[in-house]
């Protein structure tokens, strides 16, 4: 017998069907005995008079039953299968289960979330947590269909690479070929992407993972998170800005009906008016606050090119420069602010661009510098060494065979879905994310290396003690 879903009970009365999932529930009242049978399409109560004393909540069973309609005073408009109930013919277990280290019945966030993460495939079977991850692959689904028909490549850059100054410190693998050398796990893939310009692909795309040595904070998770990482030839700013626009108010009305948009077109922010009237640059202009299905995006743009450099832009620059850039080294100078670069760099404006919902970054992106010898001044202007400035002397190289001006974008996918649910956490929205304190959910890595495999990578490590 062909396995029948939960949720296709209701049009199967009469009917005996082959039912396969776990025991949500189970309840005793005397002589009757009911089962809540819960599969991916959701719950459908099992009824029988026999003794089912084995089947206990979180067990997996197959079941074989005849599908009957409630009488109207049984139905459960709760469930979408309360019309009808299963007569249990037969029952088997295949897989008993202990009992869960904590409910999954309940939303779950008042749960201590080192033991959410430690058991994150027991947690993940909570209804939020469910359809968290449904959500948010209808998500990447509908941006994939989006952007393929407009003409978009989806584009896969390598993982193992050098480092990307997005401004975060890197995570560094050791090379066994090449002891004592090191790969990058990007930090974006900026530089592929603008590669990908330069090679004449002119509209690229990727759901990618990034990987950023950064504390966690409640929008930023230990890490990796994932961006729609976007670059776009022959464009401006604005068609940038329009493209993300359209596409994320289709995307909200198809997968989120229940929210709206405040305010359309999204404003356009100029950093200064920003930071005079809100404060920030990321402001948070909701119409009323309390509304969780308000969703006011908005454009921070106009920013300055450069901040002060400080301690913590170390990984930009020699540390000896007053300059770090404000997003990354590769946006453009605003075209009318060039001669600034000069004479007062402090006042450049960049072409960048963040995109701004609910009072959260969602994205930041830029117009780029595709000419050889502004990236040049760029990086003088940043501090760079010579010896730095050769790490990157093969997006300069590439510029000088053709490169058209480019620029792009890359909204964050689990802070969009996070901010358009309204979860708490970026957390919320991951499978398996990484605890605050930075240990991975159920491995728990990071963890010891063998002495062999250290063996083979040609490394020490010093203990504990004396660091
Ligand atoms: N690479 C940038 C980031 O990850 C985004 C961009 O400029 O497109 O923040």
């Amino acid at each position: 017998m062909e396995r029948t879903l939960a949720i296709e009970t209701v049009k199967a009365v009469g009917k005996e069907v082959k039912l396969q999932g776990w025991v949500n529930t189970r309840r005793d009242h005397g002589k009757i005995m009911f089962l809540d049978l819960r599969d991916r399409s959701g719950i459908v109560q099992l009824v029988s008079t026999k003794d089912l004393a084995d089947a206990r909540a979180e067990d997996v069973i197959e079941v074989v039953g005849l599908v009957k309609e409630r009488p109207a005073s049984m139905v459960n408009p709760k469930i979408e299968t309360g019309t009808v109930e299963v007569e249990i013919k037969s029952i088997a277990i295949i897989s008993k289960a202990r009992e869960l280290p904590f409910p999954i019945d309940t939303d779950g966030y008042d749960i201590n979330e080192e033991i959410r993460m430690k058991y994150r495939y027991l947690d993940i079977r909570r209804s939020r947590m469910t359809r968290n991850l449904r959500v948010r692959s209808k998500v990447t689904t509908f941006i994939r269909n989006y952007l393929t028909v407009l003409d978009f490549v989806e584009v896969e850059t390598p993982m193992l690479t050098k480092t990307t100054p997005e401004g975060a410190r890197d995570f560094i693998v050791p090379s066994r070929l090449q002891k004592g050398k090191f790969y990058a796990l990007p930090q974006s893939p900026q530089q592929y992407k603008q590669l990908l310009m330069v090679a004449g692909l002119e509209r690229y795309f990727q759901i990618v993972r990034c990987f950023r040595d950064e504390d966690p904070r409640k929008d930023r998770a230990y890490g990796e998170f994932t961006q729609l990482d976007m670059e776009m030839s022959f464009v401006t700013q604005n068609d940038i800005l329009s493209l993300i626009e359209l596409m994320f108010t289709k995307l909200v009305g198809e997968i989120f009906p229940e929210k709206h948009i405040s305010q359309s077109p999204w404003p356009r922010i100029p950093h200064k008016e920003a930071m005079a009237t809100y404060g920030t640059d990321k402001p948070d202009i909701r119409k009323d606050k309390n509304d969780p299905n308000e969703l006011a995006f908005s454009w921070t743009i106009d920013f300055p090119l450069f901040t002060e450099q400080s301690e913590e832009d170390f990984y930009h620059g020699s540390g000896a420069a007053k300059f770090a850039p404000s997003h990354h080294m590769f946006t453009s100078p605003h075209p009318d602010d060039i001669g600034l670069l000069d004479t007062d760099p402090m006042k450049v404006r960049g072409l960048q661009h963040d995109l701004v919902l609910n009072g959260y970054e969602v994205g930041g992106g830029s117009i780029r510098i595709h000419e050889r010898e502004v990236q040049e001044k760029v990086f003088d202007l940043i501090g760079f060494s010579e010896k730095q400035k050769s790490q990157f002397e093969h997006m300069l190289t590439a510029f000088t065979y053709g490169v058209p001006p480019h620029g792009g974008i890359a909204p964050g996918i689990d802070r969009l879905v996070m901010s358009i649910l309204g979860e708490p956490t970026i957390r919320e929205v991951m499978a398996f994310p990484a605890s605050s304190s930075g240990q991975t959910s159920v491995m728990d890595a990071p963890s010891d290396a063998t002495p062999e495999q250290l063996k083979e990578l040609g490394i020490t490590v010093i203990s504990k003690k004396k660091l």
